[in-house]
């Protein structure tokens, strides 16, 4: 599959057209960015690390029965996936305490919840991504409610894979945030990416973490806690 056009660039992946009008080719940059744009820099190799970790688990996910936008690796960098179109909501699963929770509610981090929490945010840079619910989402018409309803179950199946998964590796899985997509014959798939850059993962024997918010917090080690986490998913250095 050949790249044609260029579609968009965000942060982090610039997207091209294909021949194939449902196909699209994803690639992962090493750009970096945080704290709503205010932060900007680079994570060497976090393009590649973040394309292969990803597509990993999205057939991981797959073979669970997790629809997903995946179709195939094509380089180190570069993976076709199905065209979609994103609903514009991010969608954030928690297991233990962390982040924007932890400000917004006057907790400490690390408090393990009973159960995982949901919670919606819209797509919106001019807005800076609010947080909003599934009857703001709806009366938005960001998504219908069979559409949500749809999601919110897709979000907590995905959890429990992944949860599973990463423990058998050593790695505890605090909270993520995931992306659908809806294809041209109208079916919700997981899209975007799944990462060190849009999950917290915290190494489970010394709660190191081992994700973004080594950048967020300039807390050094970037680049090594990407490739411990290449090691531990991909076994390789
Ligand atoms: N997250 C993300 N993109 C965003 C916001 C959050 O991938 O624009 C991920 C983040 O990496 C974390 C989870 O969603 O794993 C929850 O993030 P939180 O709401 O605590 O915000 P943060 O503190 O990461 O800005």
């Amino acid at each position: 599959m050949q790249k044609t056009v260029q579609l968009y660039e965000g942060k982090a992946k610039k997207v091209f057209a294909t021949e194939n009008p449902d196909y699209v080719i994803v690639s992962y940059k090493d750009d970096a960015t945080a704290l709503d744009g205010l932060k900007k820099g680079t994570i060497g190799g976090k393009g590649v690390i973040n394309n292969r970790m990803s597509n990993f688990l999205m057939q991981l996910l797959e073979k669970e029965g997790v629809p997903t936008h995946y179709v195939e690796e094509l380089s180190d960098r570069e993976t076709v996936v199905r065209k979609v179109t994103i609903l514009p909501l991010e969608v954030i699963i928690r297991n233990i305490s962390a982040g924007h929770f932890a400000q917004r509610y006057g907790v400490e981090e690390g408090i393990v919840f009973d159960s995982p929490t949901i919670e919606f945010s819209y797509k919106n840079d001019d807005l800076h991504d609010p947080l909003l619910n599934a009857y703001h989402a709806i009366a938005l018409r960001l998504a219908t409610r069979e559409e949500i309803e749809l999601v919110k179950s897709l979000a907590f199946r995905v959890n429990d894979i992944l949860k599973a998964y990463f423990k058998g590796i050593g790695v505890t899985l605090v909270d993520f945030k995931l992306e659908f997509g809806k294809t041209s014959d109208g079916r919700i798939v997981l899209a975007d990416e799944i990462s060190p850059d849009t999950c917290r993962f915290w190494d489970a024997k010394t709660g190191e973490k081992l994700d973004k918010d080594r950048f967020r917090r300039d807390m050094g080690g970037v680049e090594d806690a990407y490739n411990e986490m290449k090691r531990r998913v991909l076994g390789e250095q």
